[in-house]
């Protein structure tokens, strides 16, 4: 028993900084951090501090404001920003030497906007569309994009830094579709070096691809779920430690006779009498309110039910017959050494993926505790 605290989502920077290593070592490249969604709702910050001190030389968000507070609390590392569209303004990222991704030549002119603005070269990295159909130039407009960075980089107002694209099956490093990406990839390489940018930072591969599949790997990985030892496949010998554990003390228990409903709606009904136990964790904190009635946290000993709603602060475990007091510790989710919830199985149980699962617990909807 601790006493003292009611939840609490616990962050193994130690595994972060195994997992950061583990993919430097299996990738070879350099590896830029991904901490965007708040370090995958693991505290940002905490994350790029450790990720950093593991081996990674970049950091990648996908909001300016995201890659801001991390200047703003000291990290001097290059930190790439994707998801930065024309009109945010771009002139205190460019000072603060953000790299900016460009997809189009709009968001090359806000660029160049900015640079004169400020009087300091703007950094980017080109994104090519090579399959995903998401951000990026499309195969027909990337000469035109490479054109008009060159032309930039010439007159001094841009530095292309880095050429990249995003994988589609990032899940899945054996995927066909994978070869027709890296294809697309080289060819958008070619043309730009055509255009005179050849000295640039190539990146395409994601967690899953860094470790699985090396033809992806070029300068620079740009790694999430492995360091947060979220990736379901992994290489050889490569063991990736799951950072997150969500933990919450009981608040109340009590006995409940057979046929008595639970929670909203009465979902749940006891089909025999059951000790229950109140956990002080709900959707506010990000536990999805459709875990009850499919979803498990440990407690006492042994994996229990959460039965009926999830409710916005609160959610209730059945307890069968055994002694569960107040002030007892369950583990909604953890590494599931113990027997305890992985991330994965609640993914699995929710029909979505691990990284939704634990973004839903990151800004400040829960106390952290840093390990
Ligand atoms: N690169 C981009 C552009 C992303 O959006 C993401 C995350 O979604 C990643 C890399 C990291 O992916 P993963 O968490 O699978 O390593």
């Amino acid at each position: 028993r601790e006493t003292g605290w009611q939840a609490r989502a616990e962050i193994d920077l130690g595994a972060i900084r195994h997992n950061t290593a583990t993919v430097l070592a299996a990738a070879g490249t350099e590896v830029m951090a991904v901490v965007k969604g708040d370090g995958y709702g693991h505290g940002a910050l905490s994350v790029a501090r450790a990720a950093l001190a593991g081996g990674a030389t970049w950091l990648g968000t996908a909001s300016l404001a995201e890659a801001m507070r991390l200047r703003a609390a000291g990290i001097t590392a290059p930190v790439l920003a994707w998801l930065v569209p024309p009109y945010v303004p771009r002139d205190s990222a460019v000072v603060a030497g953000i790299h900016l991704s460009a997809s189009s030549t709009e968001e090359l002119d806000a660029l160049r906007g900015a640079a004169l603005r400020t009087g300091v070269p703007a950094l980017v990295h080109l994104k090519a569309d090579t399959g995903l159909g998401r951000g990026g130039a499309r195969p027909e407009q990337w000469p035109a994009l490479v054109g008009a960075a060159a032309r930039s980089a010439a007159d001094g107002l841009v530095r292309v830094v880095g050429v990249w694209s995003h994988l589609v099956h990032v899940d899945d490093p054996g995927h066909p579709e994978h070869r027709r990406q890296i294809g697309r990839f080289t060819r958008a390489l070619d043309t730009a070096a055509a255009a005179g940018l050849r000295d640039v930072c190539r990146h395409l591969a994601n967690s899953a691809a860094a470790l699985d599949l090396p033809a992806a790997r070029f300068d620079m990985v740009r790694a999430g779920s492995a360091l947060y030892g979220l990736t379901p496949r992994a290489g050889p010998g490569t063991v990736l430690r799951p950072s997150m554990a969500l933990r919450a003390r009981v608040a109340a228990t009590k006995r409940l006779g057979a046929g008595c409903g639970v929670g909203y709606g009465h979902t749940y009904v006891t089909d025999r009498p059951a000790t229950v136990a109140l956990i002080p964790l709900g959707y506010a904190h990000g536990v999805p309110r459709a875990a009850g009635n499919r979803c498990h946290v440990w407690l006492g000993g042994a994996r229990r039910p959460i039965i009926g709603r999830v409710s916005m602060d609160q959610l209730v475990v059945e307890c069968g017959d055994d002694p569960v007091a107040v002030g007892d510790v369950a583990t909604l989710l953890g590494p599931g050494v113990h027997g305890e919830p992985t991330a994965h199985d609640w993914a699995a149980a929710l029909g979505t993926v691990s990284y939704e699962v634990v973004t839903n617990l990151g800004g400040d909807r829960i106390d952290r505790t840093y390990l």
